[in-house]
């Protein structure tokens, strides 16, 4: 059966041809074209009622660990039997509406509770713009802090999740209020493809933050973003040693292995301890890397979403790795 036949507008045909035609186009390239392409067809309604249709079955279904908390919970009890940190996050961004947001809140009040009844140390990982952010800052504010005073109280962790540049300033007003307010156990997250994270960095480590640093999943311009990747991971290094010279305790987001070897080299050399910083990952990537970091005696975190929103999630992970893009498609033609 074709391609042409099966899949809906021109997105995935000239994702597949990029795929499949990588003679004449440099691999670095063929990243930056197809990420981008992915990218920008998440907001095609025709892209989205396609992949929202058959995409948990063609491959979504590897990086969410089910779509109810149920199945969740089972998943998060594995990976902690097993040895490994985990957090997890309802998927779902971009709410617009506040009966939406107060069932959000809602439904991670519920999560909380079940984590603390089934003896999980899970930590959330929330999105404002899930949160009320697109109503108005006070909403997610408030929102997220009735989130954060509950896991206080079961001393657990909630990290805020760093999304479009444009909402980085309202994120990051977000976090210092809460720290203000003397809520210890939140953290923020910076990505490496921002021009501005070092500098919010530098601004950040007077608080002593709990800062995750990865590289960015979203579709930034230029005019706020490295467009080469090499750039990307040059910064990303920076902001590593940055944040761990400067007294941060660093969560080091990526399945890159050159940045992990970056850590291990650049904190045995300024006598930090494996237990003063974590390696994270992403459910459903890389599994054998993740297994190896724990093997070796580190702390391994692996991010655990769930949830029937998953469509965003799934088509920025499909961005990341062209071969994820690949499989889809093969599993398509496999029908
Ligand atoms: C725990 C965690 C939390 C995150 N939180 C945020 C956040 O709050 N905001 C934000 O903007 N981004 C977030 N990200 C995503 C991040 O920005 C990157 O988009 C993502 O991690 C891919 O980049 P990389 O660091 O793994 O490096 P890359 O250089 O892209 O990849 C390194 C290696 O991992 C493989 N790989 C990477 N992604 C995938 C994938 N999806 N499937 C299969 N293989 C893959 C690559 O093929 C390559 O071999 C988070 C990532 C992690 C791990």
């Amino acid at each position: 059966m074709s391609v042409r036949r099966l899949v809906p507008g021109t997105f995935l045909r000239r994702v597949w041809h990029l795929v499949s035609h990588t003679g004449s186009i440099e691999v670095v390239d063929l990243q930056a074209a197809s990420r981008a392409l992915i990218l920008r067809a998440t907001d095609d309604p025709r892209v989205a009622g396609f992949v929202r249709r058959h995409g948990l079955r063609l491959g979504a279904s590897r990086f969410v660990a089910g779509e109810t908390l149920d199945d969740c919970v089972a998943v998060l009890r594995s990976l902690q039997d097993r040895g490994f940190l985990t957090n997890t996050t309802l998927l779902g961004e971009r709410v617009t509406e506040e009966a939406a947001v107060r069932r959000t809140v809602e439904a991670y009040q519920e999560v909380l509770e079940r984590l603390q009844r089934q003896g999980l140390w899970t930590y959330l990982s929330v999105k404002l713009s899930q949160l009320g952010l697109d109503v108005g800052e006070e909403v997610s504010y408030r929102s997220l802090r009735t989130l954060v005073a509950r896991a206080a109280e079961q001393g657990r962790f909630v990290r805020i999740d760093m999304e479009e540049s444009w909402r980085v300033d309202a994120t990051l007003r977000t976090y210092r209020r809460l720290r203000s307010e003397g809520y210890d156990n939140v953290g923020v997250v910076l990505q490496s493809y921002l021009y501005r994270s070092e500098e919010d960095l530098r601004q950040l480590l007077p608080l002593r933050p709990h800062v995750r640093i990865v590289k960015g999943a979203y579709l930034e311009p230029p005019s706020v973003a490295f467009p080469r990747k090499a750039d990307v991971d040059r910064n990303y290094r920076r902001l590593l040693e940055v944040a761990f010279l400067g007294g941060a305790t660093v969560a080091v987001a990526t399945h890159d292995e050159r940045m992990h070897a970056h850590t291990v080299e650049f904190t045995r050399r300024h006598g930090i301890p494996p237990d003063a910083f974590q390696f994270q990952m992403l459910y459903g990537v890389r599994p054998r890397l993740q297994e190896n970091l724990l093997a070796r005696g580190y702390r391994v975190l692996v991010a655990t979403p769930y949830g029937p929103d998953w469509y965003r999630y799934f088509m920025r992970r499909l961005a990341e790795r062209p071969a994820n893009v690949a499989f889809l498609l093969r599993n398509l033609l496999r029908r």
